[in-house]
């Protein structure tokens, strides 16, 4: 079986592991917790780095650093993972959904002033995929509204929007590590941003809200978010190489455009004039009839691949009405994510590729 993800794992991630462990900082403190968090917000062009337990706990700390609670509306996009729509639903805030752009995949920013009520605080942008939402129009409507931008970059370290990194554009971003993310360190999250105050608060809240002059007072309902320095081991080595990892990326993307780009009915994943995309997920569009049965072919040719997101707003928690997003549903529906992990070879793509060419042509 070839499959979706791999994580790219080698020499110094055990070495690193097996140091932290030998120190016996295996807990949440410790020199790998501090070197991974300086170095990746250093990474990203943050001034902090905040370490947590995965990226569905870090985008919480967000919300919680902003303030962002119940009565409180916060914009998303509902073609995106659940865990950025869940974070904003953890606060007591409601989630507005806005539809995606059908070339970038990800928010539509014409679409979003209309959502605007006196209630919004935020919006969430996602970049998806490896693909950077298009920030500039955001950036402008959250000023001329007063509203943060959080960006969800839990897809897209190192991805570049007008050649800024992703997740330090807006007020706060924020990161995951899961194991089949650009870098990752088993489980794990991080938020960035370049506000002292909300680093501080996002740090305040994830350490159970513990008071940093007086033992035990907690001067809010805090949380156990934190990453293991064992965690951050791997993460540091990970970073060491993220350089590697996002050309094998490219060079992924290079060889599947070249084989699939002229098939009709494809799509292949694609990359605006103002963004570089580090291609997190290979992904491609088939008409949605044939999506699920390309699927069952690849599956009963030993390759696996992944559905894309149901949009929120079709899933039981947040239910509205079919049809008031249509791009969002049409993407759904019609995409596909091909295996993309960084140790994948040309040789194999080339087996892919030929399964799905075959696909097409048994018709
Ligand atoms: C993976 C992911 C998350 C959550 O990260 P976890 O580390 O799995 O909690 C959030 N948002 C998006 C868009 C993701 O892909």
């Amino acid at each position: 079986m070839i499959p979706v993800y791999r994580p790219f794992l080698g020499k110094k991630e055990k070495e690193y592991v097996l140091e932290a462990v030998e120190s016996s900082w295996i807990s949440s403190k410790g020199k790998f917790l501090n070197l991974f968090e300086e170095k990746f917000a250093e990474y990203v062009e943050a001034k902090y780095g905040v370490a947590t337990c995965n990226g569905t706990t870090s985008l919480h700390l967000t919300l919680l650093a902003l303030d962002i609670g119940n009565g409180d509306e916060v914009i998303v996009p509902t073609f995106t993972y659940i865990a950025s729509v869940n974070a904003i639903s953890y606060v007591g805030a409601k989630p507005v959904f806005v539809d995606s752009n059908p070339d970038c995949w990800n928010i539509e920013p014409s679409l979003i002033e209309k959502k605007i009520t006196p209630k919004t605080r935020a919006i969430m942008v996602v970049h998806l995929y490896g693909h950077p939402a298009d920030m500039d129009p955001i950036l402008k409507i959250a000023e001329k509204h007063n509203l943060a931008v959080i960006e969800d970059a839990a897809e897209s370290h190192g991805a570049l929007y007008k050649g800024r990194k992703v997740g330090t554009i807006g007020t706060i971003g924020s990161f995951s590590f899961f194991g089949n993310k650009v870098i990752t360190t088993g489980e794990g999250g991080m938020v960035v941003t370049n506000d002292k105050e909300l680093a501080e608060r996002c740090d305040h809240f994830k350490g159970q809200g513990v008071s940093s002059k007086k033992t035990y007072w907690h001067d809010v309902i805090g949380y156990n978010y934190r990453m293991t320095n064992i965690e951050a081991a791997i993460g540091l080595a990970q970073l060491e190489k993220i350089k590697e990892t996002l050309k094998l990326k490219r060079k992924i993307a290079e060889e599947y455009t070249k084989r699939l780009k002229d098939i009709p009915g494809i799509k292949c994943q694609g990359e605006e004039k103002w963004a570089k995309n580090v291609f997190w997920m290979y992904s491609i569009l088939v008409p949605p009839s044939e999506r699920d049965a390309l699927m069952f072919y690849l599956k009963e040719n030993d390759i696996e691949t992944r559905p894309f997101f149901y949009p929120a707003h079709i899933l039981p928690p947040y239910k509205e009405k079919r049809g008031k997003y249509p791009n969002a549903e049409l993407l759904g529906a019609s995409g596909i994510n091909l295996p993309s992990f960084p140790e994948l070879t040309t040789e194999e793509i080339e087996t892919i590729t030929g399964k799905i060419k075959e696909f097409f042509q048994r018709k």
